[in-house]
């Protein structure tokens, strides 16, 4: 097991995270009802706020395996769901002047958790730092304070139960769609995310 001791991160609000052209702001279908919740949004404008970045290959079972999280159907073929961008590769919620997040509160898991990711071994919710957050977040440092133990674990349950719930969705709709009970259209799954319950007992909320 890692020892949470040995990471130090404070978030200097750098903005690499979020101007990162190469890297897609995933969604889960939680992050999606948060957003909606916070914003208002209509389902139109759901879809001008969320990209669907079509997945060109065909995904290997092994290849599944190893994602975190899995494309779903849409008309244009298996995507990722993910925050649109602007032409520099920014998330659109990402304000240059102030250099915050104009969502902030809101945010999806991804960027709540990010420059970590999580795992359990022996049901034990264990953390590391991502390669991106290695490479560029300017947050992690000998200098900083040593991350909250309890703040960080309680986040990295959340987050990999979101995840499941997330897989089951995105499952049980890509099963729908291959028996052709349902047609796969972007609008169709923001239209079945904004009709699911939250379960609050997971969800991550707004000041966490
Ligand atoms: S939602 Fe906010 S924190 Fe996340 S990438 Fe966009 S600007 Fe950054
Ligand atoms: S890269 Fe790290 S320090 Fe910079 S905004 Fe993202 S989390 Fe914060």
């Amino acid at each position: 097991m890692v020892s949470l001791n040995k990471f130090r991160f404070e978030c200097v609000h750098c903005g690499n995270c979020c101007c990162d052209q190469n890297t897609i702001v995933n969604t889960t279908y939680s992050d999606i009802l948060r957003i909606k919740n916070g914003l208002s949004t209509t389902i139109n404008e759901m879809l001008e706020i969320l990209s669907f970045y079509i997945y060109d290959d065909t995904p290997s079972s092994k290849n599944l395996l190893k994602m975190v999280i899995h494309p779903i159907q849409t008309e244009n073929g298996l995507a990722f769901i993910g925050l649109r961008k602007n032409n520099s590769g920014s998330c659109i919620f990402y304000n240059y002047e102030k250099r915050r997040c104009a969502i902030y509160t809101i945010r999806p898991c991804f960027c709540r958790t990010f420059p970590f990711y999580f795992y359990l071994e022996n049901s034990i919710v264990n953390i590391g730092y991502t390669k991106k957050g290695l490479e560029y977040c300017q947050g992690i440092s000998d200098n900083y304070k040593m991350i909250d133990k309890e703040y960080w674990t309680d986040l990295g349950k959340k987050v990999l139960d979101d995840l499941i719930q997330n897989d089951k969705f995105i499952n049980h709709w890509n099963q729908e769609v291959n028996k052709q009970k349902i047609k796969p259209t972007a609008k169709g799954i923001i239209s079945s995310i904004f009709k699911m319950g939250i379960n609050d007992k997971n969800i991550i909320k707004s000041n966490e």
